[in-house]
C-alpha cells in the first residue's frame, strides 16, 4: 500500500509499504478514508522529537471504514465507519480504569525510551516517534488499530466524514483542556493558538459555561473562524498587548482559565522568543515555552493553566516563581479521548460542534508533502491539509 513516510528532517515521501495485518485478535483493520495533518506533527517532521526512524508513517488523526477484525473484537464489523482515538490505551490498567488513558501502561511497546526522557512511559499514539511506541500512522491507504474496541467508535449516520474526522484528536484534546482546566460557568477563558485544538478548546469552554472565551493567534484566517464559526472573541498578538488587554478585559484580575494549544515551537515577537530559538537551535533546551510563560503570567491569581501544546523534554526560564506565588493550578496531558470521543460524535450530530472549517484543504495522499509545506507555512489560507488516500 501506499504511506506517507518521514524520510528525514523535513523530508517526506510517499512510499510503498507492507500492508497491515491482524497480528492480536483485539486488532482491527481500517482502510483510512480522511487522515489530517496536526499542528504536533510538525515536530517530528522539523526533527525537534529526537526518535523518529528513516521510513516511519506518519498521522495519527484519522477516519475510515473496517475491513478486517480481530477473533476477539465485539464492537466493530466490517463496513462499519469508525473514528479512531489518537492514542492507544488498552481499556483494562490501572490507567485506563481511572479514566486516564493516555497515560496506559499497555500502550507503548517501547516504554524504555519515555522513561528515560521523562521517568515513566504514557501510552502510545499512531504515527508518532518511538518514544510514544513505533506504532505505524494513518497516512497510509490502511492502519491496524489495536485494542480496537477500546479505541475506534463507530460514528453517527449524518455526520460527514470531514466533521468526525476530527473527533479523533483535535476535538477531545481541546474539550479536555477545557474540562480538565476546570472552566465553570460564567469564566473567562483565554486560549492561545486558533489552530484546530485551540479552536476546540475555544469551543469546549463555551459549551462548558464560561462567559467569555478569548483566543490568541497572529494568522487572520484562523482569527475569522474563531470569530464566525467557534463563537469566541479574538486577539492577535502582533497588533494587541496581550497581557494588558486580558487584565483590562476581566476587571483588572486576568481569566480564570489559561489554556496553551500552542506547544514547542511557539511565535512570539517578545524578547525571551529569540532567547528559547537560539537556545533550541544550539539544541540546549528541546522547546519554545513562550505562550505557556505567557498563560502563567495571564492568569488570574488562583486561576489555572492547562498545556495542551506538545512539549518533548526541557525548557529555560519557567516562571515557577508566579505559577507558586499566584497559587496557580498548572495540569497537561495527552488527551484522554476515550473519555471524551462518545460524547463529541454526539454534539457533533446535534451540530453543536463543527469542525469541516478546520479542513481547508483535502488532497490526495501523493500530494502528503505538498500538503505538509502548505500547512508548515500557512500557505493559502492553510488551517488543515487532509488526505484523501
Ligand atoms: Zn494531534
Ligand atoms: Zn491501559
Amino acid at each position: 500500500m501506499k504511506a506517507l513516510c518521514w524520510t528525514g528532517v523535513n523530508k517526506l515521501e510517499v512510499e510503498s509499504v507492507d500492508d497491515p495485518g491482524i497480528l492480536n485478535d483485539q486488532d482491527i483493520i481500517v482502510r483510512v478514508l480522511l487522515t489530517t495533518t496536526c499542528g504536533s506533527d510538525l515536530h517530528l517532521l522539523g526533527g525537534y522529537v529526537p526518535t523518529m526512524r528513516a521510513g516511519d508513517v506518519l498521522g495519527h488523526e484519522f477516519i475510515g471504514e473496517v475491513v478486517e477484525t480481530g477473533s476477539a473484537v465485539t464492537k466493530h464489523r466490517v463496513g462499519d465507519r469508525v473514528v479512531v482515538c489518537s492514542f492507544i490505551s488498552c481499556g483494562k490498567c490501572w490507567y485506563c480504569t481511572n479514566e486516564l488513558y493516555s497515560l496506559c501502561d499497555n500502550g507503548n511497546p517501547d516504554a524504555g525510551i519515555p522513561e528515560m526522557l521523562w521517568g515513566q512511559a504514557p501510552g502510545g499514539c499512531y504515527g508518532y516517534s518511538h518514544a510514544l511506541g513505533g506504532w505505524a500512522g494513518s497516512h497510509a491507504e490502511y492502519i491496524r488499530v489495536p485494542y480496537a474496541d477500546q479505541g475506534a467508535f463507530t460514528v453517527p449516520e449524518g455526520v460527514s466524514n470531514e466533521r468526525a474526522l476530527f473527533a479523533s484528536d483535535a476535538a477531545p484534546t481541546g474539550w479536555m483542556g477545557a474540562d480538565l482546566g476546570g472552566v465553570q460557568p460564567g469564566d473567562t477563558v483565554a486560549v492561545w493558538g486558533a489552530g484546530g485544538v485551540g479552536q476546540m478548546a475555544a469551543r469546549g469552554a463555551l459549551l462548558l459555561g464560561a462567559e467569555r472565551v478569548i483566543v490568541i493567534d497572529r494568522y487572520q484566517e484562523r482569527l475569522t473562524q474563531v470569530e464566525q464559526v467557534i463563537g469566541a472573541e479574538t486577539m492577535n498578538y502582533e497588533t494587541s498587548e496581550v497581557l494588558g488587554e486580558l487584565r483590562e478585559l476581566t476587571g483588572g484580575r486576568g481569566p480564570d482559565v489559561c489554556i496553551e494549544a500552542v506547544g514547542m515551537e511557539a511565535h512570539s515577537d517578545r524578547i525571551d522568543f529569540a532567547y528559547d530559538q537560539i537556545k533550541q537551535q544550539l539544541r540546549l533546551q528541546t522547546d519554545r515555552p513562550t505562550a505557556v510563560r505567557e498563560a502563567i503570567f495571564a492568569a488570574r491569581k488562583g486561576g489555572s493553566v492547562f498545556v495542551l501544546g506538545v512539549f518533548g523534554g526541557f525548557v529555560d526560564k519557567f516562571p515557577l516563581g508566579a505559577v507558586m506565588n499566584k497559587g496557580l493550578t498548572l495540569r497537561s496531558a495527552q488527551q484522554h479521548g476515550h473519555r471524551y470521543i462518545p460524547m463529541l460524535l454526539e454534539r457533533m450530530a446535534r451540530d453543536e460542534i463543527v469542525t469541516e472549517h478546520l479542513a481547508t484543504h483535502i488532497l490526495p495522499l501523493d500530494e502528503g508533502p505538498e500538503g505538509y509545506d502548505m500547512f508548515k507555512e500557512k500557505t493559502d489560507g492553510c488551517v488543515r491539509a487532509v488526505f484523501q488516500p
